[in-house]
């Protein structure tokens, strides 16, 4: 069966109607576009587990700051269906944003905690944005299940979050992050980089990596010296680089430190106009294999 690309409310709910009447388990895998092998392994894990996937392509307006790229962000719906359509997709459900944003829409949804510091802390509003589209994707989509990437790793504890506290019935799946060879997480912004500039991008995974390993034996470690690594690499700057629990991502404190608890260590750096994310798990040794 072909994908079928579906843009109105009405007819989205008219199919994911008919596979709910048929007994059929649907996933949702929320998007930007301009898709690549990471949202399609997205996909794949949706398939895995369901009946249906509805993949989304929406370039959600509210969660860009009015100085970040939502003009420039690449859009290629063709390209993206025809990759949809190979992956077997069921739907793609691409909404216009006046139909996702009536007018006189007057709602928010904010996720205290988790979304404050790291990504929360540099993009204010971001994760209300993101909390907004997913809810609202939740409830027209109705899904068992909706998968998203780790690669995103405070997103996918914001949405968690966000599901648990307003009784959203859906189970959250997380994805692991989709690398090139030389361990670049990635990324639709990945395509903004000139030869240069995505020769230094492999040095944000390289750092994280070496770090997480040296957190994971609970030694001392510097990671003002993990920043000035990624300077000297080339970036021009590092908005943040820290670990947190891996649950809740909270920041260390006393039986709460690297090498005691299962933690995450994120950064958020940039080269020229180019913000480029990722993050690493830090296993305390004794849970490591
Ligand atoms: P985006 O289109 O950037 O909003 O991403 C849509 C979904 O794909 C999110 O759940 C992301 O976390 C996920 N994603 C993006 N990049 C990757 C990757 N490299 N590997 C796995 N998942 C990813």
């Amino acid at each position: 069966m072909a994908t079928a690309l579906i843009r109105g409310l009405d007819d989205l709910r008219r199919t994911i109607n008919s596979w709910r009447q048929q007994g059929q388990r649907i996933a949702l895998v929320p998007t930007m576009g301009a898709l690549h092998e990471g949202h399609l392994s997205l996909m794949r894990l949706a398939a895995q587990h369901s009946d249906r996937v509805c993949a989304s392509i929406f370039v959600n307006p509210t969660q860009f700051g009015p100085n970040e790229d939502f003009e420039a962000y690449p859009r290629d719906l063709d390209r993206d269906y025809a990759l949809l359509e190979k992956e077997e997709v069921d739907l793609l459900y691409a909404p216009e944003t006046s139909d996702i944003y009536c007018e006189g829409f007057a709602t928010s949804v904010r996720v205290s905690g988790v979304s404050e510091g790291l990504c929360g802390g540099n993009r204010p509003g971001h994760f209300d944005g993101v909390a907004l589209i997913v809810t609202k994707l939740l409830l027209r989509v109705l899904p068992d299940l909706a998968v998203f990437g780790e690669k995103d790793y405070q997103q996918l504890q914001v949405i968690r979050r966000l599901v648990r506290d307003l009784d959203i019935p859906v189970e959250i799946l997380g994805g692991p992050t989709i690398r090139e060879t030389d361990g670049l997480a990635l990324s639709s912004r990945n395509a903004y980089l000139n030869p240069t500039e995505r020769a230094i991008a492999p040095a944000l995974y390289r750092v994280l990596t070496d770090y997480a390993q040296k957190l994971s034996t609970g030694a001392p470690t510097d990671l003002n010296e993990a920043c000035s690594e990624l300077i000297a690499a080339g970036f021009n700057r590092v908005e943040y680089l820290e670990w947190r629990s891996s649950e809740g991502l909270h920041p260390p404190a006393p039986g709460r430190e690297p090498g005691q608890i299962p933690g995450r260590l994120l950064a958020a750096a940039h080269l020229r106009s180019t913000r480029l994310i990722d993050n690493v798990p830090v296993l305390p040794l004794a849970d490591r294999d």
